[in-house]
């Protein structure tokens, strides 16, 4: 694939794992629970919606949630959940007028959050992988993937997405494996921490500048304020690693492996970061 149209495969396969919020009915200003302490405008109860939530799903203080620091607002990520389930499963039927619908909408929602979430990394590895074996596998998972996410809201309920899950992340691990191998690591700088948090790295606070960590694989590594400016990321695997407040100012994340827009949201970077073409430059970034 030429670089050309390896960029028009990225955008177009990860059109549709977008938010889309013109086309939602706010799923995630009422389905989920939420708190002040974890960066929201307010503690709420599932399923309530927000104080800031307008009837037509609007949010009143949109524009202004970087200023005001609602840092949970701005980070979260449906992966284009929200629309699928509003326009596609309930066909535009929106909670408020089918209350008595209300509850299964946002069971359904979070269902279709976790099934996006999976296409999205599904999507990402067909596009780095260049062997046609691992190609097709993860192709026919896609597909498969693809399919739940049309189900009917109860046969969606009824699915429980742990066995899929389970498939899903065995193939993802073992086609990121093969990716790293392509990035040789430096001995010399080589990365080695051990130290652990409930068995995912403990990284946090720490300057990685000094480290090599192209090919290294940070999967689930809790990166909390660490220090990475200016850092080479490519091949690094960072599928589920804690971003917030990451300095990645002026790091090259074009090749890393597995970072959504969600992480991205959540770090501390600007126009000098490189990001992958799929995921957009925060706007508190750019401001
Ligand atoms: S659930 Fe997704 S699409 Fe809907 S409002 Fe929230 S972020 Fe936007």
């Amino acid at each position: 694939m030429t670089n050309e149209n390896r960029n028009q495969y990225d955008m177009k396969s990860f059109e549709n794992l977008k938010n889309d919020c013109k086309k939602c009915f706010g799923f995630c200003c009422v389905a989920l629970y939420f708190t002040t302490s974890d960066g929201f405008p307010t503690n709420k109860e599932a399923g309530k919606p927000c104080m800031y939530l307008q009837h037509d799903f609007s949010c009143v203080i949109h524009d202004s949630l970087i200023d005001k620091g609602l840092k949970g607002c701005t980070v979260y990520d449906c992966f284009g959940a929200g629309q699928k389930v509003a326009q596609i499963t309930y066909n535009g039927q929106d909670w408020r007028k089918f209350p008595e619908s209300a509850s299964q909408m946002f069971e359904v929602f979070s269902i279709m959050r976790q099934l996006h979430e999976m296409l999205w990394y599904l999507s990402e590895a067909i596009l780095k992988v260049t062997d046609s074996v691992s190609h097709d596998d993860l192709e026919s998972l896609l597909i498969e993937t693809e399919g739940l996410t049309c189900l009917s809201a109860s046969h969606l309920i009824e699915l429980g997405t742990a066995s899929h899950r389970a498939k899903v992340n065995s193939l993802l691990q073992k086609t990121s494996e093969l990716i790293q191998t392509k990035f040789p690591k430096d001995q010399k700088k080589s990365f080695n921490r051990k130290k652990t948090i409930a068995g995912r790295l403990d990284l946090i606070g720490v300057d990685l500048r000094k480290f090599n960590l192209v090919g290294v694989d940070l999967r689930g590594a809790f990166l909390i304020a660490a220090d990475l400016r200016q850092s080479d990321l490519k091949g690094t695997n960072l599928i589920g690693a804690d971003l917030r407040d990451t300095d990645i100012r002026g790091a090259n994340l074009t090749e890393s492996l597995f970072i959504t827009q969600s992480q991205v949201n959540a770090a501390k970077g600007d126009a000098s970061t490189m990001l992958p073409i799929r995921l957009d430059y925060p706007k508190a970034w750019i401001k």
